[in-house]
């Protein structure tokens, strides 16, 4: 038997929330996407819940939060249970946001869709082969076997990836050693709790719906336990009576699961035409919600790169500079989570770090370091030479004028295009950064415009930020602004058309 053979530019594995924002991103770039989902329809479970600031402003930028619908706050975070109150981190966005992941997955479905990415339910990956031209994907789904041949394969497909196996990447690190037991139940009435510490145990309880309630547990010193299902209620009953004292016989369980402190990184993001990003790249334990938001956040990073390449305008090294950018990145992340889990899942031996840890998380200093790694504010890639506190980092969402309207940063990022910031204030100034952008005009906006209220930007002439929002060169070196334009957006449309 023959099989169908079909083709794309770039398949991307997995419809969770990495795989659609990536297709979305991909589609902006112009890249042409088919994801590949195994599931026959969308996935309900409730999952990750919260958004962290990065989040919350690469979703603005690109008209998303609309589309989101009204999303509530959390009045404080926590790091490792220790509670963070939201300070003022200079986002619009500080602050810990709940917003139910198939929600999530709703939205950026829809809008990578109405783009153009081509979504398809139902088809799963079972074998890939790459050649130095093309990767080939082996297709199953309920109309058989095809074959799909890309540029560039992404696995999307989260922690246990197949496209990571298939594409012999490593996986280092450690799997869960400590585990924590998860139900909805209802028909209990017992009090909430949010990271409660008992003699023999932590234990976490709160209202999810009408008469449901969620209990979260661990034992502590208990190990982490190969399982081929998950735990019986009868179960979670006896565990919750060690830990609270508490009976909760009387219950129904909705759903049980339960997930560990895994700690784990691919250590590469890309093998020549496969790449990977999301839960397919880093395992940890969900504390504070960092996994989605990194998934989302490395989407950010490679969609644009991406796009470029199979666009042909990339310049060499772009699409490696993801690799180079998000895999120490999630390696920070990773670190953090894992200080967390000890935090929250050690026993009373280590009682005297978290005594110290509370104490300074009331140093201001402290709690802004710990606000800004949560909420993602705290990455600055390497992009070149200079040393201005923004370079590299994302640039700070805030008002601007331009052409006398009033718009913000975050929207002149919607396109997904380079935005080169004009903030010369005389004639000559802005003659010199247009004539040296002119030949970038397809890839790049060059923006006049009055700083109002951004004091990120001003005393600046010129700023030039990528699509991801990143800073990517800025005045004081207007040598820089060639090298720069060419490092992150190739070559010149005029050297391209006459080659
Ligand atoms: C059971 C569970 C509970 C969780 N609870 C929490 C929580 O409480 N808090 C929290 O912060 N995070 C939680 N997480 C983590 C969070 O859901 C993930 O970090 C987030 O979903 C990562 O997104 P992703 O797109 O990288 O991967 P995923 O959301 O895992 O998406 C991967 C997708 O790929 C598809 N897929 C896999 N293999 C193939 C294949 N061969 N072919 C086609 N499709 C394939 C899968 O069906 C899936 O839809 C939980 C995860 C799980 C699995």
């Amino acid at each position: 038997m023959t099989m169908a053979h079909e083709e794309t530019e770039v398949v991307v594995v997995g419809a969770g929330p990495v795989g659609l924002m990536l297709a979305g991103e991909l589609r902006l770039g112009g890249a042409q996407v088919t994801v590949l989902e195994r599931l026959a329809e969308p996935m309900r479970e409730s999952r990750a819940s919260q958004l962290n600031a990065r989040t919350m402003e690469i979703f603005d930028q690109r008209g998303l939060l609309d589309r989101l619908g009204t999303v509530r706050a959390e009045p404080s975070g926590h790091f490792g249970g220790i509670p963070l109150p939201v300070i003022d981190i200079g986002s619009a966005y500080a602050g810990y946001w709940k917003v139910p992941q198939p929600r999530t997955e709703a939205m950026l479905g829809a809008w990578a869709a109405e783009l153009g990415a081509d979504i398809q339910w139902d088809r799963e990956l079972r074998g890939l082969t790459q050649t130095s031209e093309h990767v080939e994907a082996e297709v199953t789904g309920p109309r058989g076997s095809t074959r799909l041949r890309a540029r560039y394969l992404v696995g999307c497909d989260g922690e246990g990836s197949l496209v990571r196996r298939l594409a012999g990447i490593e996986f280092t690190g450690h799997d869960a050693r400590r585990e924590l037991i998860r139900a909805d139940v209802t028909g209990i009435d017992i009090q909430p709790r949010r990271f409660q510490r008992f003699p023999r145990g932590l234990a976490i309880a709160g209202r999810s719906g009408a008469d449901v309630t969620r209990v979260m547990l661990h034992e502590f010193g208990s190990r982490a336990v190969e399982r081929t299902a998950p735990p019986t209620y009868a179960e979670v009953v006896r565990s919750w009576a060690r830990v609270t004292g508490e009976d909760i016989i009387g219950g129904t369980p909705i759903w049980i699961d339960v997930f560990g402190d895994v700690n784990r990184q691919a250590v590469q993001y890309r093998s020549d035409r496969v790449l990977l990003a999301g839960d397919a790249a880093h395992a940890q334990l969900p504390a504070s919600g960092q996994a989605l938001n990194l998934g989302v956040q490395d989407a950010a990073n490679l969609g644009w790169k991406l796009a470029a390449q199979v666009r042909g305008w990339a310049a060499p090294g772009l699409l490696d500079s993801y690799h180079a950018e998000r895999h120490p990145i999630g390696a920070e992340v990773l670190t953090t989570v894992a200080a967390q889990a000890d935090l929250l899942l050690g026993n009373s031996d280590s009682a005297a770090v978290r005594s110290v840890f509370a104490d300074l998380i009331r140093l201001d200093g402290t709690r802004r370091y710990l606000a800004e790694t949560l909420g993602g504010l705290n990455v600055r890639y390497d992009v070149g030479p200079g040393d201005h506190p923004l370079l590299g980092a994302r640039l700070p969402h805030g008002d601007v004028l331009t052409g006398g309207n009033r718009t913000t940063t975050g929207e002149l990022l919607r396109p997904a295009r380079g935005v080169l910031l004009d903030l010369a204030k005389d004639a000559d100034g802005h003659d010199r950064i247009r004539a040296t952008a002119q030949s970038w005009r397809h890839r790049v906006d060059t923006v006049p415009v009055k700083v109002d209220g951004s004091a990120a930007l001003s005393g600046l002439t010129a700023a030039l930020i990528r699509p991801d929002g990143h800073v990517a060169w800025l005045d004081p070196s207007p040598e820089e602004l060639e090298p720069a334009l060419r490092r992150w957006f190739g070559t010149p449309t005029t050297e391209a058309a006459a080659r």
